[in-house]
């Protein structure tokens, strides 16, 4: 399996899922066509499925563009397709998706979406998480509320640490930044935002993640963290101190960071 980050829109990545085998490819998210037919094309491999994790337009926006060119087979979570141009397969939670040799995991996420989706590559270690996951934070709550999204956050990290997380923006730098407002005193955190720094410097992306770095960096991984914790009861001493409440305000913090 080879994976081949394509910059979209200003900070979108859809990925070229490759079964160098086969030379087959899918895509995961695809905003704007021309650019991925251009990395299939330079990457001489035949697109055969658009793999989308939700309906926003900049996740499915260059759908309708592809198909023009190609017939594909296009996933849509159950019940929820319709809001997918081009639909033609709908999953549901553990059905398995074949890439050529390559095979997927649906897992399904809501929150930011109702109908959100991962796709988990178990034997090649990579999970694609759209924007439920991202490097140092989380999507917004946009379909679903922060117990919803916990859970959903919860299914992406029962996987092995060592699983390469594939995420739907560049986000990371600000997400870090944010992150060091509650745990100052983080040390992976401060190493990992110094290196996002260097990259965003050196115009390289920070994808992949692994699942071991955001849960040792990610707040909203991070709920259980005694810094982190007494970081928003000092500013909110009346927020009641349960998970779920700690969860919501750090979401609330960050959505107007
Ligand atoms: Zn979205």
């Amino acid at each position: 399996m080879r994976v081949v980050p394509i910059p979209q829109l200003t900070d979108n990545y859809a990925y070229l899922i490759i079964d160098e085998a086969s030379r087959k490819a899918g895509i995961v998210d695809c905003a704007e066509a021309p650019a991925v037919l251009r990395a299939a094309g330079d990457a001489g491999v035949e697109l055969v499925a658009i793999l989308p994790t939700h309906h926003h337009w900049d996740h499915v926006g260059g759908n309708e563009e592809l198909l023009q060119h190609h017939p594909l087979t296009v996933y849509g979570y159950t019940g929820e397709g319709h809001r997918i141009p081009g639909c033609t397969v709908e999953v549901a939670e553990g059905d398995v998706i074949s890439l050529g040799a390559l095979a997927a995991r649906v897992l399904f996420i809501p929150a930011h979406t109702s109908g959100h989706v991962a796709y988990h590559f178990e034997r090649d270690r990579s999970l694609f998480t759209g924007d439920t996951l991202f490097a140092g934070g989380c999507g917004r709550l946009f379909e679903g509320d922060a117990e919803m999204m916990m859970r959903s956050l919860s299914k992406l990290t029962a996987l092995p640490d060592e699983t390469c997380v594939y995420f739907g923006h560049e986000y990371t730098e600000k997400n870090l930044r944010f992150a060091l407002t509650l745990e100052p005193q983080n040390a992976a955190l401060r190493d990992k935002l110094a290196w996002a720094v260097e990259q965003s410097h050196q115009h390289r992306p920070t994808v992949p993640t692994t699942l071991a770095s955001e849960k040792a960096t990610n707040p909203f991984l991070r709920w259980t963290s005694p810094e982190l914790r007494a970081t928003v009861r000092r500013k909110f001493p009346d927020l009641p101190d349960d998970d779920v409440s700690i969860f919501a305000k750090i979401r609330a913090l960050k959505d107007v960071f």
